[in-house]
């Protein structure tokens, strides 16, 4: 009889119950009273059917512990010892990878001197002030855009304007939305658009316009003056909390036809996640609130620490016990980093990329230079192709190709590869000089956080059900639009 061994999974509990997060297939397992005594039964050692029904013969019936043996093979929980339950051979995507996302760095001027900023600061990858690229994308360009968009995408588009201060470039951005809107319905295709803004510009008749226009909009903001202020400065050194406040909240009362978040970027001296996340929400009225470490070389003063990490961890914990509070109530809570992994985690997904940078998702530069996503937007090094001549594909499949899990030998023995696949090219970029290497930096982190989503979704399974049932009510809306 063959002997069966444990297979790759990551235990943890919600809700009073134990669950399983099983690597393989990116599931999420309930474990019962046997499962676990089989599972203990397998731990550090190999054991064959019968000898697992004789070893817990005292503890369940022999019928209930073959089905469960059964139920935990099915799951790949568990496997036959000579069949090693492998990756497989690596699988590249099919190609041509429809394009879904285009974001249009519209310009890579900014009338803000963010001392983080990855654009202006060291870590630059792009010289914007002394290199070729324009300072401004033309409407020309941007119309050269729009139509690779609809060429490449399936019957939605999204269409995402950035910067630099990406209201610097309002005349383009307006024009290429009519101009987008008019050839999508054309070819029979939706297009969906979005922004991100540093507030700074934003006047009525552009509130007016992205309200009318439907348009998302995700503020740049790291909350309460002071920390505001610590930063996200104007060149002369002035802080910017006193002119984007008022602004802001004309555009949260004008602006209803689409939530409206805030993207907020941590630092080793500003970790405060809660006072940041209640003053967004509750003196503003944001919608949602994300976080991010700040993307920096370690030697920069402001960069976060391993012990900033576990600080940060330790914050990120206290308000995603508040999001299941809520949650547990059908109360909306607005911390987006839980509502995003909880839906990952939900739908099983399994990442052979980290994000959708070079896939699905591309930047465009000033110039119309096609590039693996907005960060390397207009780097020589990371160009595929130009919105004139298309998606170099060859490039594509080659960038592909070198940025497979499969390649990341560091990540093979990590449970929480599924959701994180090695991290964002751009850190690694930054940190290593490479977007090949996995972002080592920070995997207890990301560990840490993955299994506090995970306790989170437990729990929910177990209280509240229907709230994770929304994921899959939001999918079928979405297609159903489709
Ligand atoms: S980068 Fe770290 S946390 Fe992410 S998959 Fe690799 S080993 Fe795991
Ligand atoms: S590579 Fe990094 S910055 Fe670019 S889309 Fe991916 S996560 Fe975002």
């Amino acid at each position: 009889m063959f002997a069966l061994q444990r297979r790759e999974f990551h235990q943890f509990q919600g809700g009073g119950r134990e669950f399983l997060y099983l690597v393989p297939s990116a599931a999420v397992f309930e474990l019962d009273e046997p499962g676990r005594a089989v599972l203990d039964f397998l731990d550090g050692t190999t054991c064959s059917e019968d000898c697992l029904v004789d070893g817990l013969s005292a503890r369940f019936p022999a019928p209930l512990i073959r089905e469960t043996i059964l139920d935990l093979l099915n799951a790949r929980a568990i496997g036959l010892e000579h069949l090693q339950d492998g990756e497989g051979p690596k699988q590249l995507p099919m190609m041509p990878f429809p394009l879904n996302t285009l974001v249009l760095n519209v310009t890579n001027q900014c009338n803000l001197a963010c001392t983080y900023c990855y654009e202006y600061g060291e870590d630059k990858i792009v010289d914007t002030e002394h290199g070729q690229q324009s300072k401004f994308m033309s409407e020309t360009t941007a119309r050269e855009a729009v139509d690779l968009l609809l060429k490449e995408s399936g019957r939605v588009a999204h269409m995402t304007f950035f910067g630099g201060e990406t209201l610097l470039n309002f005349p383009v951005l307006k024009s290429t939305i009519a101009y987008a809107r008019a050839q999508a319905a054309a070819a029979g295709k939706t297009i969906d658009f979005s922004l991100t803004t540093n507030a700074t510009l934003l006047r009525t008749d552009i509130i007016e316009f992205l309200a009318e226009n439907e348009i998302g909009v995700t503020i740049s903001m790291d909350g309460p003056k002071d920390l505001q202020n610590k930063f996200r400065i104007f060149h002369n050194g002035a802080g910017s909390y006193e002119v984007v406040a008022p602004k802001i909240k004309e555009l949260l009362k004008t602006h209803r036809t689409r939530p409206i978040g805030a993207r907020v970027t941590l630092t080793s001296e500003t970790i405060d996640v809660t006072r940041i996340y209640r003053h967004l929400t509750e003196e503003f009225g944001f919608w949602e609130v994300g976080f991010a470490p700040v993307t920096t070389s370690p030697q920069q003063q402001y960069a976060i620490s391993d012990h900033g990490f576990d600080r940060m961890l330790g914050q990120f914990r206290e308000l995603g016990q508040e999001f299941l509070e809520h949650a547990v109530e059908n109360r909306h809570h607005g911390f987006s980093n839980v509502k995003d992994t909880l839906e990952e985690i939900h739908k099983g997904v399994s990442k052979a990329y980290p994000c959708g940078a070079g896939l699905g998702l591309l930047g465009v530069s000033t110039d119309g230079d096609i590039a693996v996503c907005h960060r390397f937007a207009g780097s020589d090094k990371h160009k595929l192709g130009t919105v004139k001549t298309g998606i170099d594909r060859a490039a594509q499949a080659d960038f592909l190709e070198q940025h497979h899990i499969a390649d990341k030998t560091d990540c093979h023995t990590c449970w929480a590869r599924p959701l994180c696949s090695g991290g964002c090219y751009h850190e690694a970029h930054v940190r290593y000089g490479t977007t090949r290497r996995p972002n080592l930096h920070y995997c207890e982190w990301i560990r840490g956080w993955t299994d506090t989503c995970l306790q989170i979704y437990g729990e929910l399974a177990v209280r509240n059900p229907d709230f994770i049932a929304r994921f899959d009510r939001d999918e079928a809306r979405a297609e159903a639009v489709l």
